[in-house]
């Protein structure tokens, strides 16, 4: 508008200075709200991101354990790699540039309306055309992207799979096939994605005919009513649509573009939405949540590597040693009619259990494979769904009280030990509450401290990822020790001393009813080894989900009463009955 009345001189034969320097201003105003729109619109999309991102991290890590065995770990990953990196980065750019060129195009339409309102008439035409053209050109881009995708993939898994199996291939001389399958590969893939460009194409062509329409419409117009508007105008209206043909098509396939970047966003809320394990208050604990983990320099640990300058870890834990009580209460342990599954569709593994432990009792459970004994341990740690019943320690229900306080109470060793990579130190001791003694002490009741002194920087020394340094039997030991560390009352033993030669079996057993620590607290054994549990105060049975036995192993074994009891069954399957019952048999004159 400036420069036409400048053209047109509308404010008089002022000198071009005064002209020059307000199109000076309207040109630095220009840029002005350009950067501040651009600044405004990062930053609201960064923030964005990172609450997605915030809430979506808070919600899986506070996932049932149902959610982790539905979800495969890579599709886990993929949401916090793959679509958080398009909602950070690339949908932030994509989104700015479509708003921008469909403003620029409805603000030419509009102007280009104003100039010359008789196009007004046409506008209704042109939008259903374009309506149309761009539901169809959605519709099978939509189809073709996802066929590129689905061909692109075995391209890279094949190459990755060709150059690991390269010995073999080479072996059997099969360089040529493997080339031509590639070939083909690349070719399946390159139709599809020439049926995309082409697909552009088709739309690109379409709506440049649009705009070209629109633009002999306005010529004709100008020429039609040269006596009625302003050249300058004319002139307005021209160049705006000129800069259509080009732009159109451009804002149209940036709209698909942001249209399938924000399946992105949708994937992510949609993890951010995730029910948490009961227990937990969603949300509201988020920054609790977060100051938790940066004080206890958690994360940074789990990355495996140190800042520089950071106080060793030794030098932490003299700050922050927190007085362990010297003795251990309670530990009585209640399951009253508990049934329990792993996802609510499933059929439940555990029907009914009912069980009174007394407190400091060393109770052995055995049972077949699949019988239900490591899901009983972790029904007590709330790890599976309970859908009835009530378990009790000392008296109070874990069901009532929220997750961190029940799960303190119970020290689980698992089947399948887990290590972090990291040190000793941290994996016996995240969050540095205990002295050195302390740790050497626990270490020394699992069995294990000489080896660890013996490891170049003692509790110092490294843990690969999963504790790939360590043998099986070691892992179990450190985890072990873990347990023994933490002092809890009760103390859940899964298949512990499964991969460990019998004499550490022996020892870690003696450990249990010698060691200040394990002596007083109540100790569940589940072991397939009925050696490891032949001398605990009760033996329970499991099979098919239910307790089909209890008592006394040394009962179970000679009493009349249970001739065919399953305990007695198991042990002389396992061709050592004699030795179990010698075990069973020394418990009982020890008490005596
Ligand atoms: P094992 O001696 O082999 O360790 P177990 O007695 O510990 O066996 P559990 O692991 O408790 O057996 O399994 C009991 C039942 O629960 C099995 O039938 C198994 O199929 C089922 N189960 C175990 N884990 C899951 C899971 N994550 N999801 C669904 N079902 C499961
Ligand atoms: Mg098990």
């Amino acid at each position: 508008y400036w420069v036409r009345w400048w053209a047109t001189s509308t404010f008089g034969p002022q000198s071009s200075y005064v002209y020059l320097l307000v199109f000076g201003i309207l040109v630095f105003l220009c840029i002005i709200i350009g950067f501040y729109r651009a600044l405004a619109w990062f930053r609201f999309s960064i923030r964005a991101a990172s609450r997605l991102h915030e809430r979506c991290f808070w919600a899986v890590l506070h996932s049932p354990l149902s959610f982790f065995i539905a979800n495969p770990t890579g599709r886990i990953l993929n949401r916090f790699a793959k679509d958080q990196n398009l909602v950070d980065e690339s949908l932030p750019i994509t989104f700015f540039t479509f708003l921008e060129s469909t403003v620029f195009c409805l603000a030419s339409v509009v102007l280009v309306c104003i100039t010359i309102p008789w196009l007004v008439l046409l506008i209704p035409v042109l939008l259903a055309i374009f309506f149309y053209l761009r539901r169809k050109y959605m519709a099978s881009t939509r189809e073709i992207k996802r066929w590129e995708a689905v061909t692109r993939s075995p391209i890279y898994s094949d190459f990755s799979a060709t150059l690991e199996g390269l010995i073999t291939l080479r072996a059997y001389k099969l360089q040529a096939p493997v080339t031509n399958l590639f070939l083909h590969q690349i070719d399946i893939n390159s139709r599809a994605w020439f049926s995309f460009l082409m697909s552009s194409r088709w739309l690109g062509f379409r709506l440049d005919m649009e705009s070209a329409a629109i633009l002999a419409f306005v010529s004709l117009f100008a020429v039609w009513l040269r006596n009625q508007i302003d050249v300058g105008l004319i002139g307005f209206a021209l160049t705006y649509t000129m800069s259509l043909s080009g732009l159109f098509q451009w804002s149209v396939r940036l709209s698909a573009e942001v249209e399938s970047q924000m399946t992105a966003v949708e994937r992510i809320q949609s993890y951010g939405e995730l029910p948490p394990e009961q227990g937990y208050v969603h949300g509201g604990s988020l920054d609790r949540h977060k100051e938790s983990l940066e004080s206890h320099d958690f994360l940074h640990f789990l990355g495996g590597s140190r800042r520089s300058g950071e106080p060793s870890g030794s030098k932490k834990s003299e700050i922050e040693v927190v007085a362990v009580p010297s003795a251990l209460q309670g530990g009585t342990v209640d399951l009253r009619d508990l049934t329990v599954r792993y996802r609510k569709d499933l059929d439940p593994v555990l029907k009914d259990i009912t069980l009174h432990i007394d407190a400091g009792h060393k109770v052995g459970i055995c049972g077949r494979t699949g019988s239900g004994k490591s899901s009983t341990l972790l029904a007590l740690l709330r790890l599976n769904l309970i859908s009835s019943g009530d378990i009790l320690v000392d008296g109070m229900s874990l069901l009532d009280m929220d997750l961190q306080t029940a799960r303190g109470k119970l020290a689980l060793i698992p089947q399948d030990a887990v290590l972090f990579s990291g040190t000793v130190r941290f994996n016996l001791d995240p969050f540095s509450q205990h002295s050195d003694e302390h740790l050497w002490d626990a270490l020394a009741d699992a069995h294990f401290a000489e080896h660890i002194r013996s490891l170049p920087n003692g509790l110092d020394a490294t843990v690969e990822e999963g504790g790939k340094n360590f043998s099986v039997g070691q892992r179990q030991l450190l985890s072990l020790a873990r347990a023994i560390l933490r002092r809890c009352a009760v103390v859940l033993m899964d298949e512990v001393t499964a991969s460990i030669d019998f004499r550490t079996d022996r020892l870690i057993q003696e450990t249990i009813r010698t060691s200040a620590v394990l002596r007083e607290a109540t100790i569940i054994t589940v072991a397939h080894r009925l050696r490891t549990i032949a001398d605990s105060d009760v033996i329970v049975v499991v099979d098919a989900g239910r307790v089909v036995e209890i008592g006394r192993p040394y009962d179970l074994l000679t009493s009349p009463d249970h001739v065919n009891s399953f305990y007695r069954h198991l042990a002389e399957n396992s061709g050592e009955f004699d030795d179990i019952l010698r075990g069973a048999a020394t418990k009982v004159e020890t008490n005596q």
